[in-house]
Order: C-alpha cells, then structure tokens, then sequence
C-alpha cells in the first residue's frame, strides 16, 4: 500500500471522536502485517490507544490522534488532492508517519515506536491514559502530527474553556419591574470582556477569546430567569492572568465555571526548519511523560475541521522525508 493508499483506506473508516474502534483495529492489523509489536490501550470500552514498537524501549516516537472531527466525509481524490474528513488532520499525517517509519526500519533503525491516541478532538482522554503507559519513560523526543503545513511548530497556544452563567428572577414580561433579567446581566458582562485588553505573550502572540454557545431565558414573554454562555480563550500566558481578569469582569454578576484549561505549550526548535507558532492545541500538554514535545505535520489547520478539508500530495511526501530526517537527527 503506498502513501496515498494508505491515507484514504485510513479515510474510509469513520472515527469521529468516541467510534474509534474499527479504525485503531485497521492501524493495529495493517502494522502487525508490516511486521511490528502492536499493542491497543484501552482508554474505554470501545475506544483504544494503538502503540507500535520494534524494540522494548524506543527513543523517539511519532504520535498523532485517530479520531476526526464530525461530520463522516468519505474520501475522493485528483492529481494533486485528496479530499475528505481527515485527509490533513490527522489520517494524512498517520499514513505519512507509518511511511517514515518503514524507511528507518529498511535503514536498520529500529529505535522508534509509534503512539496513535483517541478523543483527541474531545477531551484528549487517549492522551491522558497514554500518558502513564510504561514506554512513556523511554521516550526522549516525541515528534507529533497536526497540520502545520510541514513547518516546525516551536511553541503552540493553550486553551481554557469556561461557562458564565447568570441567574435572574422570572416575571411576567408587562412587568419588568417585578423581574430580573438573567440575559441582560450576561450581555453586559459579555460587552464587558468584548472590550477588555487581555495579555499577550511575546513569543505566543495574542489571546484571543471566542464566545462560542450562548443559551437563556424560557419563552418570549417571561424576564429570563437563567442565561450561560461558553467561551474558548486562546491562551498565551498561564491561566492565572485571564482568570483573574475574567473575575473582575463578572464580579457578584454571575459566576464562571471552569471546563477545562490546556496552558501553552513550547516545541523543540531545530535548525533547517521553517518554524512558526500555531494557535491550536494538540495532545501534547497531556503527554508531559513521553520525553521533549516537537509538532510538525502536512496541511493546513485552515481547512482542517471544515467540509472542504483536502491535503496536499506533494505536502504528505514532503512529509514523509521531514519525518525521517528530523527522526535521525533526534538519534543521532
Ligand atoms: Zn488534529
């Protein structure tokens, strides 16, 4: 199976995030075949980590998440793309990693394992439980995949998600007098934070903040009694600064509920790379066990997690190289 067989074979499993079972047996057959040590970690009842070795203790590993984002796009392909749900994020980067490692394999280096995780695109649970696998503590350089258009990402911003919620008192909406409006108390926090300067980082850039959901209130003729809203804030400083500043905005107005928070990230840098800070999070703040992090993959985060999502040929084969270059260098 060459390259881009192997990217849209991976591609016609659907894996979105939690049905991921079918796809990691595909990995865990296909690598066995090839002739590797393939073990599933079991991170819930149908969803498994797949770890390939060929030696008890690998120094440098290839990582990437076997999960996409909904919804299913089947693959479809031209001369120069191949198009569909996780041609770049991350399926393209797993056929391309699996490819750099059967070339080391043919050179004699055997010093490699291979870490496919799941939920990736959730929780990153996959991660977590990788996390404490026993190999973890062999591994010097972890080199993960996402779509970095194959430039050396050197630091990566975190994200710290959070509900606002506020509470009101429910009236008859002729008589607002006799109510409290929960929605407007979350308008004007939101105005608040929309207009609010955060702190930026030199070498990550800005934060930025997304208010994502927003829901409230009960029916056209009642003074909302509740409203929430969700935000993803791009983090480039650790969470204390934001947290603190979020607290001030909302003051006794309502309260913030923390989800979860993944702070920034920095990369190995190496030389003869183009390198970049990108402003997503990967699976690396939940792998601090497997060694120093490094994140370079083909495509484009652009494009990833759209209905247009393609990836490049000539950027998966460029990949492939940069993957067995910066492995050998890594060991060397
Ligand atoms: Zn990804």
């Amino acid at each position: 199976m060459n390259l881009f067989e192997l990217t849209t074979k991976l591609m016609e499993i659907p894996s979105v995030s939690g049905d991921e079972e079918a796809v990691g047996f595909f990995l865990r057959d296909h690598l066995q075949a090839l002739g590797w040590t393939v073990e599933l970690q079991p991170v819930s009842e149908n969803q498994n980590n797949v770890i390939a070795t060929l030696n008890d203790t690998p120094r440098v590993w290839l990582s990437t998440h076997i999960d996409t984002v909904p919804p299913f796009i089947p693959p479809t392909e031209d001369d120069e793309k191949i198009y569909g749900r996780g041609a770049c994020d991350a399926k393209g980067i797993i056929a391309a990693q699996i490819m750099a490692a059967e070339i080391l394999r043919q050179e004699g280096i055997e010093d490699i394992g291979l870490l496919y995780t799941v939920e990736e695109e959730r929780s990153s649970t996959g991660a977590k439980a990788a996390n404490e696998h026993p190999l973890a503590a062999n591994c010097e350089y972890l080199i993960n995949g996402e779509p970095t258009d194959n430039d050396l990402a050197i630091g990566s911003k975190g994200t710290f998600r959070l509900n606002i919620k506020t509470s009101g008192k429910a009236a008859h909406s002729a008589y607002p007098e006799e109510g409290e409006s929960a929605i407007e108390k979350l308008l004007d926090i939101l105005d608040d934070i929309r207009h609010t300067k955060f702190p930026d980082d030199e070498f990550f850039g800005a934060t930025t903040i997304n208010i994502g959901v927003i829901s409230g209130g009960a029916a056209l003729n009642v003074i909302p009694p509740s409203a929430e809203a969700g935000l993803a804030i791009r983090l480039t400083t650790n969470r204390e600064p934001i947290e603190k500043a979020l607290a001030s905005i909302v003051r006794d107005r309502g309260e913030i509920e923390v989800l979860s928070c993944s702070e920034p990230v920095r990369m190995l840098e190496v030389d003869g790379f183009d390198q970049k800070v990108v402003r997503f999070t990967t699976d690396i703040p939940h792998l601090p066990n497997w060694g120093r992090p490094l994140l370079l993959g083909p495509g484009s985060i652009l494009v990833a997690h759209t209905k247009d999502e393609f990836v490049l040929k000539k950027d998966l084969e460029t990949a492939v190289e940069q993957y067995v270059d910066l492995t050998k260098r890594l060991l060397a």
